[in-house]
């Protein structure tokens, strides 16, 4: 089984001339196109030796060439190891090392990383152009070579905010399961073309989204670099039926379009939310100004980035990320694992087949996470009657400020609540008295002139006293992640020295 790569062979055959991708330029690729690059490389890569479960370093942005490599070692039997364009030659290194690859694809825009990675792993190195111009069919492009559904697929490296990056590795049932799952949920076909800015080397563009339009026979637009302008011009340009992104893009988007009159996008049905935590407050604006449905969903690398999803067609519930896929199971479990009742906070815990096979050559790490074919996320949450699941943040970004547990995402949802905020993120930072105590970075509106003693009233008339961010500092942006997310773990205590 090795059912993307199969998909686009049929698409090829069935609907040769529908687009599958298309850039930022307006270039489009269709499943023609795309499989006859594709059925190249990986006789290319055959050629040069690349052998089943052989793993080959895959470092590009989200372009249509991204696409034809990752597809090309998939359709060779290898594992795709795709890592981040903004990787040092160091963390690359220590990528290529750690799984062994035995050869190195990258954007040829990107130096000198991925050629510094192969010299030094004394491995090939392959640079992409655009276009692929330089792709001569191997002697025999033949079909997929056909693989086991537990047979890896990709290795994603988590950016290892405790010791050294870990890969997850996803087998092929894994992604397949996957994207089988959204199309269900988000009733994804092939009359379907999705925008998305999101990188395809992190498990959400990747597998979240390009496998699943690619499996639907759908059309993907991409934008590798996430900018609103940007993005409201591809809206314009190719009327997507649904796009995907996380929070920050949305609000973005809301804070691009301020002032305008609202959207008419009238083919667009919904943005899919992921990633991290959407305040209501901008997924009510959101919705209103753009006149399409958010759904929200959640997951993380080692879960093929799928767990629950507002279903389309079904009632969402402000504040939830919606209910487990179907074929996936969520329980909400206390530290001995024991189940808890329905609306009581604990640790987030899933099964099913989208589950990792555990981190590459880890046995120690994957046992700490991956028990009874359960992933401890390491996420709380609780759920309703309905199974609809509520996230109140990360364990390990719970602040316990004097013994009282604040839930970041609770502090965070007041805060975007204010009319001068536009980003913010709550963190815990240590106090002698206390513990921890509760701090906010925030950035706001341009001219806006909030005070930290201003949002300090403002918040307690809405927030439990022990709640309150007593430390405000004012940024102009929030440190993002990859994907755009906040990254928490970059607001250290010392953007808050004086502030007491
Ligand atoms: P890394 O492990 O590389 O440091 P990361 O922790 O962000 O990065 P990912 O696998 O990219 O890892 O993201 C998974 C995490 O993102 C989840 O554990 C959860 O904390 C958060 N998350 C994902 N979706 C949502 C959502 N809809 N609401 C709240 N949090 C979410």
């Amino acid at each position: 089984m090795n059912n993307t790569a199969e998909a686009l062979w049929r698409h090829a055959q069935a609907t040769p001339g529908s687009v599958a991708l298309r850039d930022d330029a307006g270039v489009s690729w269709t499943y023609r196109t795309l499989h006859d690059r594709v059925a190249a490389l990986a006789a290319s890569l055959r050629e040069a030796g690349v052998r089943p479960g052989d793993r080959v370093l895959l470092v590009a942005p989200a372009v249509p060439e991204f696409a034809v490599a990752y597809y090309g070692i998939h359709a060779a039997g290898a594992i795709a190891v795709t890592a981040n364009t903004m990787s040092t030659s160091h963390e690359l290194h220590y990528i290529g090392q750690d799984a062994g690859v035995a050869l190195v694809l990258g954007w040829n825009r990107i130096a000198p990383g991925p050629a510094e990675t192969a010299t030094r792993l004394d491995v090939p190195y392959w640079p992409i152009a655009t276009g692929m111009p330089d792709l001569i069919a191997g002697s025999d492009p033949g079909r997929p070579h056909p693989t086991g559904a537990d047979d890896t697929a990709v290795i994603l490296y988590t950016s290892g905010t405790t010791g050294r990056p870990k890969g997850a590795q996803l087998t092929h049932g894994n992604l397949d399961s996957c994207a089988a799952m959204i199309r269900q949920a988000h009733e994804v076909t092939a009359a379907d073309r999705c925008l998305s800015a999101l990188p395809l080397f992190h498990v959400y563009g990747q597998a979240c989204v390009m496998n699943t339009v690619i499996q639907a026979g759908a059309g993907l637009s991409l934008l590798p670099r996430f900018t609103p302008e940007g993005m409201l011009a591809l809206l314009h340009r190719d009327e997507p039926t649904f796009m995907a992104g996380v929070p920050t893009m949305w609000n973005a988007l809301l804070h691009a379009a301020a002032g305008q009159r609202p959207a008419d996008f009238t083919g667009l049905r919904h943005a899919a939310s992921g990633g991290a935590s959407l305040p209501g407050e901008v997924m009510y604006a959101f919705q209103e100004h753009f006149g399409c449905a958010v759904l929200e969903g959640y997951g993380l690398t080692e879960t093929t980035g799928a767990g629950t999803a507002h279903i389309t067609g079904r009632p969402r519930r402000p504040g939830t990320v919606g209910a487990a896929l179907p074929g996936c199971e969520i329980t909400v479990r206390d530290d001995n694992d024991a189940e808890l009742p329905n609306g009581e906070v604990g640790e987030i815990h899933i099964s099913g087949p989208v589950v990792m096979k555990g981190y590459w050559n880890r046995p120690d790490a994957t046992a700490e996470v991956l028990r009874d074919g359960r992933l401890r996320t390491g996420d709380l949450g609780a759920k309703d009657a309905d199974g609809d699941l509520r996230i109140v943040g990360r364990k390990k970004e719970l602040v316990i400020r004097g013994g009282y547990n604040v839930y970041p995402t609770e502090v965070e949802e007041v805060l975007y609540r204010h009319p001068d905020i536009v980003e913010a993120a709550v963190v815990g930072v240590p106090d002698d008295h206390y513990g921890e105590e509760v701090a906010a970075a925030i950035a706001v509106r341009d001219g806006a002139e909030l005070t930290g003693d201003e949002l300090r009233r403002w918040a307690k008339q809405r927030l439990s006293a022990y709640k309150v961010p007593h430390l405000i500092a004012i940024v102009d942006e929030l440190p993002k992640g990859p994907t755009g997310k906040i990254l928490k773990r970059a607001i250290t205590p010392g953007l808050f020295e004086g502030r007491r």
